[in-house]
């Protein structure tokens, strides 16, 4: 399982606020783009998933 960000979902125009729940630091965003998810650090805890009002944060 990975995680990722759907970037037809995710409006790409504010601070992602993912990346502050992230308890492994595995979320990174340059600006306002769309943020990458670092497979190696994710422990896939999920807590993205159900934090992203937009639901563009998915378990593929
Ligand atoms: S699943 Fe958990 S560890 Fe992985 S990116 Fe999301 S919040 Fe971070």
């Amino acid at each position: 399982m990975n995680i990722t960000v759907d970037k037809k979902r995710c409006p790409q125009n504010h601070a992602c606020p993912a990346v502050r729940v992230c308890p492994a630091d595995a979320i990174k965003q340059n600006g306002y783009g769309l943020p990458e998810i670092d497979q190696d650090k994710c422990i896939k805890c999920k807590k993205c998933i159900m934090f992203c009002p937009m639901g563009a944060i998915q378990a593929t």
